[in-house]
Parts: structure tokens; C-alpha cells; sequence
């Protein structure tokens, strides 16, 4: 009798080893994370070779920040080489707050035509021209919070003005910053403003101003919207290329 209960125990014990070790079989095996510093320190290497067309905002204007702020108004929802032409036009006519206030709506309009919304864009450097010049000494201001509430300044154009006129700590999120890093699944996120936010917790602080012309480039180069070029992509081994349906 009692060697039947020792054997239906040690049948039991077995039983439940046999099962615990098949639960571990079917469990997802869990990624490792995403190697970010590994990823952006190849990528870096792999953008100062791409000829890319344009590589980005930042890299055509000067570090002047009124001309970096009216460059990324100028910017938004327009091709970046279009971008680059008007605001060449508009700094040749006017460099400064001031003197963007002296040149009519409608002149400033011609002069950056054809930007999308040129019309509105022209009016909305307007009266960034005078927020500056009445509320803030007719300087640009380097604070996230002071950008932010100007009118026509959202978190992309205001960390941009701080990282590339004033040096300070800042995450410029584009389209192409949102989809890489999601498409990695280095962040989950429904928007460049989520990202944003996302990256400020997690990104280590050295690549903070840098990740915005990396994958600017990496996005035009390699890892476009539509069917990227993953079989040239250095890190593809790491990438989760979450969304991605056709890739090249
Ligand atoms: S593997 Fe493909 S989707 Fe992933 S980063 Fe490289 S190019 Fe982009």
C-alpha cells in the first residue's frame, strides 16, 4: 500500500515537471531589448555615407534662433528641399523678428510660396514677430515652456529651436524619428508628440540632440515610409519592423 502512494507521488511530481516544462516551451520567448546604443552608433556610421537629398532642417539652417524658428514654420507639412529655397528667399530679405515685421503679409507670402499654407504660414511668422518683439525682448526664447506658448509653435518646431540655436536638451520627433522607433519597438506610440515623450524616458541623454539628423537620413536613405530597404539595413537583426508589409 504504501509503496503504490510513493509511486502515484513521484508519478504526480514528475507529471507536473513534464507540464511545467512544456508551459515553458509555449510561452513567447521574450525579446531582448532593443540595443539603441548598438543601433544608433551603426546607423550614425551608415548616414555620413548615404547621399541622401536633403539631410535635414537643422543641417541647412544657421544656429540663429529666430532663423530656425521661421525654417521649421516654414517646414511643416512641406518637402524639405522646397523648404530649404523659401526660407533662403525669406532670410535674404529679412533676418530678424523686426525686420520680418517691416516686409507686408502678403510680400512675406510671395517670398515663401510655394511652402504648404504658405498664406497662413506667412501670417503665422507675423505674429511670432511681434510675440517676440513685444513679450520677449525681440529675442527668441530658450525655454520648452516660453516656445510652447507661442502661437504656432508645437513640440517639434520649439525642441528644434532648443537643440539647434541653444545647445539645450531637447528631442526633435518627426515623422521619420516616430516610425523608426516604432517600427524597432523601442516605443510604442500613436504619435511624434507620444514619442516625444516616450524617448525623453528612456533615450540615454547623449543621443538626444543627434537622433533627429540621423534618422532623418536613415529615413530618406534606407528605412523609407513605404517598403524599406531592410536587406541593406545594418540593424536588422534587432529591428521588430513592426507595420512593416513589404520591404525591399
Ligand atoms: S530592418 Fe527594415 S524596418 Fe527595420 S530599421 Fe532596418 S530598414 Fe527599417
Amino acid at each position: 500500500m504504501l509503496v503504490i502512494v510513493i509511486e502515484v507521488v513521484l508519478a504526480s511530481g514528475s507529471m507536473a515537471k513534464r507540464s511545467s516544462r512544456r508551459e515553458k516551451a509555449r510561452r513567447p520567448r521574450a525579446r531582448p531589448a532593443f540595443p539603441i546604443e548598438h543601433a544608433l552608433a551603426k546607423l550614425r556610421e551608415l548616414t555620413r555615407t548615404l547621399r541622401v537629398p536633403v539631410v535635414t532642417l537643422a543641417a541647412q539652417v544657421s544656429e540663429d534662433p529666430w532663423e530656425v524658428l521661421a525654417a521649421c514654420i516654414l517646414s511643416l507639412r512641406t518637402k524639405d528641399s522646397t523648404t530649404a529655397e523659401a526660407a533662403r528667399r525669406l532670410f535674404a530679405r529679412a533676418r530678424t523678428p523686426e525686420a520680418t515685421l517691416g516686409l507686408p503679409e502678403s510680400e512675406l507670402a510671395t517670398l515663401i510660396y510655394p511652402v504648404g499654407f504658405y498664406r497662413t504660414k506667412a501670417r503665422v511668422l507675423h505674429g511670432l514677430a511681434r510675440a517676440i518683439r513685444d513679450e520677449h525682448q525681440g529675442r527668441v526664447p530658450d525655454d520648452l515652456d516660453a516656445l510652447l506658448e507661442l502661437k504656432g509653435v508645437g513640440r517639434k518646431t520649439a525642441n528644434l529651436v532648443l537643440t539647434q540655436a541653444f545647445g539645450k536638451p531637447g528631442i526633435c520627433v518627426d515623422t521619420h524619428v516616430h516610425r523608426i522607433t516604432n517600427r524597432w519597438g523601442y516605443v510604442r506610440t500613436r504619435s511624434p508628440d507620444e514619442t516625444e515623450q516616450a524617448l525623453r524616458k528612456k533615450l540615454p541623454a547623449r543621443w538626444w540632440i543627434q537622433i533627429n539628423q540621423i534618422l532623418v537620413a536613415f529615413g530618406q536613405g534606407v528605412c523609407g515610409p513605404i517598403s524599406p530597404r531592410c536587406s541593406e539595413c545594418p540593424i536588422e537583426a534587432s529591428c521588430e519592423k513592426i507595420g512593416v508589409k513589404h520591404q525591399r
